[in-house]
């Protein structure tokens, strides 16, 4: 048995790949892509799973997105563990809708489950299995929870089958009913809808049947059909979002609140003005000037101190000279300079690490 991860980037394939293979691993490249291949079992079993290439959808614009398409067209796996970032399902189930509409069982891993509190949401795992027909599991690949579940689905198989549902519009469904009659490869549904997408990889196998089809659509909804496709299946998306998350509006941050202020309007140029007089007075103003203050007394101190020694020590009045107001008072002058940049770059620093230089730069980008 072989089970590819799909998923897109940045959703947590390869934490969960190395959570469900352990040290079983294999890594190399994908054939003519430098584009990374691993392959490992399942713990405690022979069942064989691929990482595919993180992707946003099953068309082939990038390499990477012809890679996977080509492994669940070619190599067909026995299973897709389609992983999900359960915090930007809107993203997520693009690439979704696109795996259900081939002949191969999907399991949806809702991942990123630890983060929904934090961002105020809450997805009914039910519901959601509900609308997709297929099973969906909760889990954090970060937090390892989930993941024995998840396991006994993979080994056992999804619960629910999924049945090709219809997610386009009647008129798009019903030509998709039409094609499916013209067409003999695997992965009918899938080969259907790219027909009427125009998709290069299938104009080989294109009966007259697609074009016809494609021209009704076209006239009937006055936009291109690719976009025609893209649009409906948004459609399906929002309705499964709005039936399966429920979203609570969390408190603002201290950093929004901040950014409120600090940002508005009006009020972010006075402040940035106050807070640059409050960088002068500190660096170069009263502040700077009294440290200047006080190690010009100290070297002065210390000159006389020091020349009165030497005095007592029978050295000459050029020696003397040479090192008070040749040596010390050199030293010193550069040395009056130092306090001054310490503060300056301190007070630079503050404004960089908090983030309000980038902040007020955006601001004033415009002027
Ligand atoms: P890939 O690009 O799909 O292979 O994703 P990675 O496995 O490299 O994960 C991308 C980032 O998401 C990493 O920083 C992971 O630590 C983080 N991540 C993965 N799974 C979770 C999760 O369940 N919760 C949280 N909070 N972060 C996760
Ligand atoms: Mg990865």
């Amino acid at each position: 048995m072989r089970i590819a991860l799909v998923g897109n980037q940045n959703s947590g394939k390869t934490t969960l790949f190395n959570l469900l293979t352990g040290s079983n691993q294999k890594v190399g490249n994908w054939p003519g892509v430098t584009i990374e291949r691993k392959i490992g079992t399942l713990k405690g079993s022979d069942v064989e799973v691929v990482d595919l290439p993180g992707i946003y959808s099953l068309s082939p614009y990038t390499a990477e997105e012809e890679v996977s398409r080509h492994f669940v067209f070619e190599e067909k796996p026995d299973l897709i563990v389609n992983i999900i970032d359960a915090t930007s399902l809107e993203r997520s189930l693009y690439l979704t809708t696109q795996l259900l509409e081939l002949d191969v069982k999907v399991v949806i891993a809702l991942n990123m489950t630890d983060m929904l509190l934090k961002k105020g949401l809450t997805v009914d795992v039910q519901k959601l299995s509900e609308r997709l027909h297929t099973t969906v599991v909760e889990i954090s690949a970060l937090k390892r929870t989930g993941i024995d579940a998840l396991i006994k689905t993979l080994v056992e198989g999804p619960v629910l089958d999924n049945p090709h549902q219809a997610i386009f519009s009647k008129e798009v469904e019903q030509e998709i009913a039409l094609l499916h009659e013209h067409i003999e490869t695997p992965h009918e549904r899938f080969v259907a809808v790219k027909l009427l997408e125009n998709d290069p990889m299938f104009l080989g196998l294109k009966p007259i049947e697609a074009k016809d089809a494609i021209q009704r659509l076209e006239t009937h909804f006055g936009l291109d059909m690719e976009q025609t496709i893209a649009s409906q299946r948004y459609d399906f998306i929002t309705e499964v979002k709005q039936y399966a998350v429920v979203a609570k509006p969390v408190a603002p941050s201290m950093t929004d609140r901040l950014d409120k202020i600090i940002l508005n309007k009006y009020l972010a140029l006075p402040i940035f003005g106050v807070i640059m007089f409050l960088v002068y007075f500190l660096s170069v103003g009263l502040v700077g000037s009294w440290t200047v203050d006080l190690i010009s007394g100290s070297v002065e101190s210390l000159s006389t101190w020091f020349g009165g020694l030497l005095e007592t020590w029978g050295a000459s009045a050029w020696a003397v000279s040479l090192v008070t107001n040749g040596i010390i008072a050199g030293v010193g002058a550069v040395l009056n300079f130092i306090p001054q940049l310490f503060i300056l770059f301190l007070c630079i620093s503050i404004l960089e690490t908090t983030g309000y230089m980038s902040r007020i730069a955006f601001f004033l980008d415009r002027l």
